[in-house]
């Protein structure tokens, strides 16, 4: 295939325009090709606006601004509150914009690892992400009262591997395996998307395999919100964390969310630790002694949220709501059918595609296996204006985000990937 059907394929594109929406990288006078959004999504245009409303109503309001900013800061992370929840499949009181993303996979842990008699264990997938292995880890040692050092946690854990020389996990195996420990498994804790392998999980069957087993079924969404049209409510999942500095563009250490299913928004005998924006909005400034908790997931907020995050959050969210999930999702499967059709294309026997070829199994991303884990492809075709990344060992990932990257992207990528691979 040539540029001209890329170009053609973007001129009737009915999302394409949205790309003017956000800043783009600049190599060598021309945009970069960005292929990093799963990593760091880029800045939508409105997000120094935003910020900047804040920064002068902040000069000009002093404290006022919790009441009389343009947007009161007081109830400033329900203005996100609804977007955030039509991006997950969430009825409002199921999500809360607040901290960062391992922090709140510990504040959910503290109230849904909660392992007793002989129903103790942790299931994750093998190579989840370091930051949800430690977690999850420092979690079972910290309940279990073993040293943190300890190798003894591990015990603890249920790790999910695919079978010999594939990938990719399937779904019934880990089915199987939750059924095979049913009465042994306090948790469940899966990413939405595998970040190595770009894997999607069949999050339904999942859960109600958990159910089943009479576990507790969470997920980790950093790839997977803004990627995947989720539909978290109707899926039964107890609780779900997110980051937003990925797919949803809310810029570096960005604000995170989270998801409390609904039939544990009254379940105030949950263990929680807790803070005042958690407490009453009626009764907050009583400043009574006793932590009276909001229903639903704002009930597990601490602290007074960051403005400036949630401001460029907003920027972010208002441009999914006009491009809406569904046809978001729909463009993804275009850019990244296309994508795959490109690298199959090439001759070469140095890369591998691990990420599943059904579109139903895997987000926007594609991982690319090298060869020998040579390294020097990777540089090159960042040498030569991509920005992709290096997931040790082996892989380059790469992620056609439909908010902003392009058909044209995709070919100039190929056709550079092609060049470097036949040299
Ligand atoms: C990006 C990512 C993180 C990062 O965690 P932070 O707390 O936001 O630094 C954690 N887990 C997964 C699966 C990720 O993809």
């Amino acid at each position: 295939m040539t540029d001209t059907t890329a170009e053609h394929l973007d001129l009737n594109d009915p999302l394409a325009h949205f790309r003017e929406r956000f800043l783009m990288p600049q190599f060598e006078g021309r945009d970069a090709i960005y292929l990093t959004g799963n990593s760091l999504g880029l800045q939508p245009k409105t997000a120094r606006q935003y910020i900047n409303e804040e920064l002068e109503d902040w000069a000009t309001l002093g404290v006022e601004g919790h009441l009389h900013a343009r947007h009161p800061w007081l109830p400033y992370h329900e203005f996100v509150t609804e977007p955030l929840a039509r991006l997950v499949g969430a009825a409002p009181i199921e999500v809360v914009a607040m901290n960062s993303l391992t922090t709140n996979l510990h504040l959910l842990m503290t109230s849904f690892y909660r392992p007793s008699g002989k129903r103790k264990k942790i299931v994750i997938e093998k190579g989840a992400f370091p930051s949800d292995q430690y977690a999850v880890a420092s979690q079972i040692a910290w309940h279990m009262g073993i040293s943190p050092a300890s190798p003894d946690a591990l015990d603890h854990l249920i790790e999910l591997s695919p079978r010999d020389g594939v990938s990719i996990l399937r779904t019934d195996d880990i089915i199987e395996t939750i059924e095979k420990n049913a009465d042994e498994i306090a948790l469940i804790l899966l990413g939405g998307v595998n970040y190595y392998t770009g894997q999607a999980f069949d999050i339904r069957p999942i859960t109600a395999a958990g159910h089943r087993a009479g576990a507790i079924v969470g997920l980790d969404l950093a790839h997977a919100a803004g990627n995947l049209k989720l539909t978290l409510h109707d899926d039964d999942v107890d609780f779900a964390a997110w980051c937003s500095y990925k797919y949803l563009n809310a810029g570096p250490g960005g604000i995170a969310g989270i998801f409390v299913h609904e039939r544990h928004a009254h379940s105030f005998e949950i263990p929680r630790f807790a803070g005042w924006w958690g407490h009453d909005k009626a009764i907050r400034f009583q400043m009574g002694p006793n932590f009276v908790p909001l229903a639903g997931a704002e009930g597990w907020q601490l602290s007074n949220p960051p403005i400036f995050q949630l401001a460029a959050l907003r920027a972010s969210l208002e441009i999914f709501d006009e491009a809406g999930m569904p046809a978001l999702r729909d463009r993804s499967v275009r850019l990244t059918t296309y994508m795959k059709q490109l690298l199959d294309e090439i001759d070469t026997d140095r890369i591998e595609i691990i990420t599943p070829d059904d579109p139903e199994q895997r987000g926007c991303q594609l991982s690319i296996r090298v060869k020998n884990a040579d390294r020097s492809l990777f540089n090159t075709i960042s040498e030569r204006g991509v920005i992709a990344d290096w997931r040790e060992p082996d892989v380059i990932r790469i992620a056609p985000v439909p908010l902003y990257n392009s058909f044209t992207d995709i070919s100039r990528f190929a056709r550079i990937l092609r060049a470097a691979l036949i040299i």
